[in-house]
């Protein structure tokens, strides 16, 4: 009778032992494919150009972004905050 609860107990604990193999497995492998997917570039907007906000370093669709121009080049930036910022900093060593 011992036994036989025992045995129970064994197949028990190999079924949730598989359970959660086949779990992290499963985990593993959506991860991998999620992984993938989180390398690939963010697919813009139809049309779209995405810049980056030198100030935060997020990606802001162009059309949507501030502007600041400085030394002949338009900087983006994807709020007014991030902006100021900007304009706070003293340009970097570039005298023309
Ligand atoms: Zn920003």
């Amino acid at each position: 009778m011992r036994s036989r609860l025992l045995w129970i107990l064994l197949i028990f604990l190999g079924i949730g032992l598989l359970a959660l193999v086949v779990r992290l497995a499963w985990k593993f492998l959506s991860g991998l494919l999620e992984g993938a997917a989180a390398r690939r570039p963010v697919a813009p907007a139809k049309g779209a150009r995405l810049v980056r906000d030198p100030v935060c370093g997020t990606y802001v669709d162009e059309s949507r972004a501030l502007t600041a121009r400085r030394g002949g080049t338009v900087h983006h930036f994807c709020s007014d905050g991030c902006r100021a910022a900007f304009l706070a900093r003293r340009p970097r060593c570039r005298r023309s």
